[in-house]
């Protein structure tokens, strides 16, 4: 049975990266019909942050990442919070020390300090630990131990030798021992450290395939010597490759990696940002960009993971979101814009009506927050016109156009495009004007800022009390 897991640490928000990940997991036991887990690795508690959790739900299940087992879910293998497991974590480092794998070190954070110090001066690169505690015989521990002198537990690392594994994105790796040191698994604070703690949880919640950022494959070898101290078989490992900054260099804060939020904020829709992270890392074998979940469920494989950087094109992002929006549901959209008109001070009380400057406008808006933001015309009459536009469209010789059309169209029986199109053509007509002169100046007569869908569609959705009144207002 395929079961993946997804493991933030609650360390902050949800970003972009990590998103990456879960989705990827996500895909994987979707495509094969496995289970999707969420498991939180909260053992670290300096970096905890007590927010962090509602936010990485938050924005899961915003992106439709809904797992089938973790905290908030049922599951045969919880609790599937760490710091909820601690026990589990200490019964097994203390196995691991009974079976000689592992050992107490009493070494205090000076002395190592001073240890790395001297690493440092003689350029030695690896080693980490310099292992005094490794040989400390049984009196010397028991003596440190009734003096309650504080110990972590580290793992024997083997002394020669590589350590190798297979992963299903890079093949072989092969690391020699010098590059892995007697890693701690278990801190003073009888906390695991995340290797103990995440080997022990891959294990007891059957995880068959690790994936997860490129960045955790240098701790992979202390894993592949856990699994074997313990005498436990590992999961298939896969490492996603990096995601880039389209200026090069990793993703990071400043380089634009925010948060899953950020961009439901910034106007972006879920479905638009699983589809352009999907494609961070993977394609589907062809040359399609633009796939509904289904369609990446389907076409998804593992094997066309690719271990080349993926770089993060913000302004692919924003084109695709563009597609969406444009075929959105537009009675979905209007959930999401409607709050944020009435933020913007709109009275919105007609659904309807909502909905309908919601199918006028989706079309031309890139963005949730675009539509949001251009809108308000259709909500208040304009107070003012724009300047420049205003000299431009209402010139005198329009006035009388204007005039004409508050005085007719009141009398339009069925107020829609056609009705409104043959009733400005008549005004044109009759006075000889061009309706290149008229329109526009109607235009910015009912929006106040010009701009905007097609005249007639939006005239015939503002309705027929709405245009006379702003016309007029415009001809006085
Ligand atoms: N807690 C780790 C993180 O924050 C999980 C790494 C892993 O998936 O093993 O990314």
């Amino acid at each position: 049975d395929i079961r993946v897991r997804f493991a933030p640490s609650p360390t902050g928000y949800l970003h972009v990266g990590g998103a990456r990940t879960a989705l990827f997991n996500y895909l994987f036991a979707k495509a094969t019909g496995g289970k999707f887990l969420l498991r939180i690795e909260d053992t670290d508690r300096t970096r905890f942050q007590e927010d962090s959790l509602k936010e990485i739900f938050e924005s899961l299940r915003w992106m439709g990442l809904e797992w089938d087992e973790g905290p908030e879910k049922d599951g045969d293998f919880g609790p599937y919070i760490q710091s909820e497991r601690l026990e589990l974590y200490q019964k097994h480092a203390e196995q691991l020390i009974a079976e000689g794998h592992a050992y107490k070190c009493f070494c205090t954070p000076e002395r190592l300090d001073q240890v790395r110090k001297e690493k440092e001066a003689r350029k030695e690169q690896h080693g980490g630990y310099d292992r005094t505690c490794r040989n400390l015989s049984a009196d010397e521990i028991q003596e440190n131990i009734d003096d309650g002198k504080p110990y972590v537990v580290r793992l024997k690392a083997p002394l020669e030798g590589a350590i190798s594994f297979e992963d299903m994105v890079r093949g072989i790796i092969e690391t020699p021992v010098n590059m892995v040191d007697d890693t701690v698994l278990l801190k003073t604070d009888g906390f695991p450290t995340y290797h103990l703690a995440s080997v022990v949880d891959d294990h007891f919640m059957k995880i068959s395939h690790v994936m997860r950022g490129d960045e955790w494959i240098a701790s992979t070898p202390r894993h592949v010597l856990l699994y074997k101290a313990f005498g436990w078989e590992a999961p298939v490992f896969a490492h996603l490759p990096v995601i880039l900054s389209p200026t090069g260099g990793k993703l990071s804060k400043r380089k634009g990696a925010a948060s899953v939020m950020d961009y439901k904020r910034g106007g972006y829709l879920p479905e638009a940002l699983f589809n352009f992270l999907a494609l961070l890392g993977w394609n589907p074998g062809d040359d399609r960009e633009i796939m509904t979940v289904e369609e990446i469920v389907e076409a998804f494989t593992a094997k066309k993971i690719s271990s080349k950087p993926a770089v993060f094109d913000e302004q692919k992002l924003e084109w695709m979101n563009g597609h969406y929006m444009e075929t959105y549901p537009s009675d979905k959209l209007a959930d999401e814009v409607i709050p944020m008109w009435q933020e913007r001070g709109l009275v919105v009380d007609d659904r309807d009506y909502a909905e309908g400057v919601v199918k006028l406008l989706q079309i031309r808006s890139k963005k949730v927050t675009e539509l949001a933001e251009t809108a308000d015309y259709f909500f208040k009459d304009p107070e003012e016109y724009n300047e420049k536009q205003a000299a431009k469209q209402f010139k005198e010789a329009v006035k009388p156009a204007l005039e004409k059309l508050v005085a007719e169209l009141p009398g339009v029986a069925v107020w829609n495009r056609d009705s409104l199109e043959t009733t400005f053509h008549s005004v044109a007509d009759s006075l000889e004007m061009s309706p290149g002169k008229i329109n526009p100046a109607v235009r910015l007569a009912v929006t106040g800022v010009g701009g905007g869908p097609d005249l007639f569609d939006m005239l015939s959705h503002m309705g027929k009390d709405r245009t006379v009144r702003r016309i007029k207002k415009a001809s006085e």
